[in-house]
């Protein structure tokens, strides 16, 4: 059975959208942020409206309502990601989790000369941590490089890499070529050398069901705003094992027991990394995209109707004299994104060109400068696919940039 497309659009007001030059709306951002349905919309705003309060605090009723949906939301969150709720630490955001990972848990296990693994494919939210982490305690970083021929991790010297490794970091789903790692290999590497493994699924959560107890990894991060849920608010999945080997990061209020002048007692499991007032309208809000998500969406069927698109409209960018696609989104297990150039149009130019024509896409390094070095190359063009996307957007996306094309090179 296909998507309803129709019906999936319907529910999102921002997709009626006409721009200032009088251009309907076309986003193929999705990579960046996805759109929220009304539902989530509604749910934020009635928490606003009739039970907002500081969750975990007082015991008025306001607190009450405000403490069972905050934690009602874990539930029905982590039940959806394949675990349970003592496995979910609520963060900011996706890079907030994989600082949790260097911070919560590597901080307090690894030390000089521990070795981390990481690949060249990765966000800056899967670099950086551990670059400073690396300066602070000693560590060696190795970072498995990318075969940028067929834009895939180079399995073999992950193999090599992930030897005597203590921890292993891996993209999901790069989100410069939508490539789809192969998580289930890398975990088993990483398990066959006794190592913790830390997947980062900020892309690969929207496209794909995550059944974390399933999957054997220690570490998943995830970003609610890319699955119709809200920004401010994704989390870190994290094993039972992995989970009494972490301590404090941020601290402060919420996380403790007990606090004298001289030492502080913390709580235990998730509530040890929740500092400050909860995200309480977030989690709302990312519980109803969750409820939703299960309604409305097959992630099948999403998989297939996002790789038609994506796919179909690679093989005709390539047609496009100048134009480069990177990768290959026409791979069967590919996820919605096209990242391009053109050959003489700069590609800040090329965003403006095709924002003029209603057509939002990303331009830039991507926070992957590291992959955007591999493939030689400052920055690139970037359309990325998600379930409200029709065949006809694709159609008229591609149209647009063959007449841009032929305009200005
Ligand atoms: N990892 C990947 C692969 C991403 O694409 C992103 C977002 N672009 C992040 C991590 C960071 O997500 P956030 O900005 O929500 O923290």
């Amino acid at each position: 059975m296909a998507l309803d497309v129709e019906s999936i659009r319907s529910q999102f007001p921002i997709l009626q959208r006409t721009l200032p030059n009088g251009k309907k709306l076309v986003y193929f951002d999705n990579a960046a942020t996805s759109q929220k349905p009304l539902a989530v919309i509604d749910a934020m705003s009635d928490f606003y409206k009739n039970y907002h309060a500081n969750a975990h605090r007082a015991n008025h009723t306001l607190a009450d309502e405000s403490t069972a949906a905050l934690e009602g939301a874990r539930d029905r969150i982590s039940k959806f990601f394949g675990t349970s709720e003592s496995q979910m630490i609520y963060t900011g955001s996706a890079t907030e989790a994989m600082n949790l990972v260097a911070y919560g848990w590597a901080r307090y296990n690894l030390s000089e000369g521990d070795v981390v693994v990481t690949t060249e494919m990765e966000h800056h939210a899967n670099i950086v941590p551990w670059q400073e982490l690396s300066k602070e305690r000693g560590i060696e970083l190795r970072y498995v490089p990318v075969d940028t021929e067929k834009f895939t991790l180079d399995y073999d010297a992950m193999e090599v890499a992930v030897e005597g490794a203590s921890l292993v970091c891996v993209g999901h789903v790069s989100n410069v070529l939508g490539v789809r790692n192969d998580i289930e290999r890398v975990i088993q590497m990483a398990r066959s050398q006794g190592a913790r493994i830390a997947i980062d699924s900020a892309q690969g959560a929207p496209h794909e069901k995550i059944k974390f107890d399933d999957l054997g990894a220690d570490f998943l991060s995830v970003a609610a705003h890319k699955m119709a849920g809200p920004t401010g608010i994704g989390c870190l999945l994290v094993s039972e094992e992995a989970l009494s080997e972490m301590g404090p990061f941020l601290t402060g209020g919420s996380i403790v027991k007990r606090v004298s002048l001289e030492d502080t007692l913390f709580q235990e499991g998730y509530a040890m990394f929740e500092t400050g007032t909860p995200r309480m309208a977030e989690a709302i809000g990312w519980r109803v995209a969750v409820d939703w998500l299960e309604e409305n969406v097959d992630f099948e069927e999403a998989h297939e109707h996002v790789q038609k698109i994506a796919s179909w409209m690679a093989s005709r960018m390539r047609e496009i004299p100048g134009i480069t696609v990177f990768g290959y989104p026409e791979r069967e297990e590919a996820i919605g994104v096209v990242s391009f150039l053109h050959d003489t149009i700069q590609a800040q130019d090329l965003g403006y060109l095709l924002d003029a024509g209603g057509f939002a896409v990303r331009t830039g390094h991507h926070c992957a400068q590291p992959l955007m070095e591999a493939m030689g190359v400052g920055s690139t063009n970037r359309a990325s696919v998600w379930i409200y996307n029709t065949m006809e957007e694709a159609e008229a996306f591609v149209s647009h940039l063959e007449s841009i094309v032929s305009r200005f090179s």
